[in-house]
């Protein structure tokens, strides 16, 4: 039986390695780090610990530290928790005249290509 699984499982991890390589169409929503985003989380840290603020990704999967190409979003690093799989940040960005709920509101939900970069040690 063993011999019979092993080249099943083998090629499912290579299918699954494949996909990230490759990338992986995900539905990635947005949001803000204010109230209207994320009610009494809103503390002005991420769950790991860190200030929310820049580019950062928020996930239900990934350990924090995880670092990812969202198509359309750019590069970030999973550091806040999510019910779902993929969420990108935005935060205060002083170059721009949209606030961060918009620039949210403005990505929306959508389906696109995610890559894993690197994982955390
Ligand atoms: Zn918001």
């Amino acid at each position: 039986m063993l011999v019979v699984l092993l080249p099943v499982v083998y090629l499912v991890e290579r299918l699954r390695q494949n996909a990230w390589t490759n990338g992986k169409t995900l539905t990635v929503r947005a949001y803000c780090p204010n109230k209207c985003c994320c009610r009494g989380w809103a503390d002005g840290y991420f769950a790991n610990g860190e200030p929310a603020q820049g580019k950062a990704i928020a996930s239900k999967f990934y350990p924090f530290g995880t670092r990812l190409h969202v198509s359309g979003y750019g590069e970030a690093t999973v550091k806040d928790r999510s019910k779902h799989e993929c969420e990108v940040f935005f935060g205060f960005d002083p170059n721009s005249s949209c606030t961060p709920h918009e620039k949210a509101l403005q990505w929306g939900v959508r389906r696109v290509k995610v890559k894993i970069l690197e994982r955390p040690d």
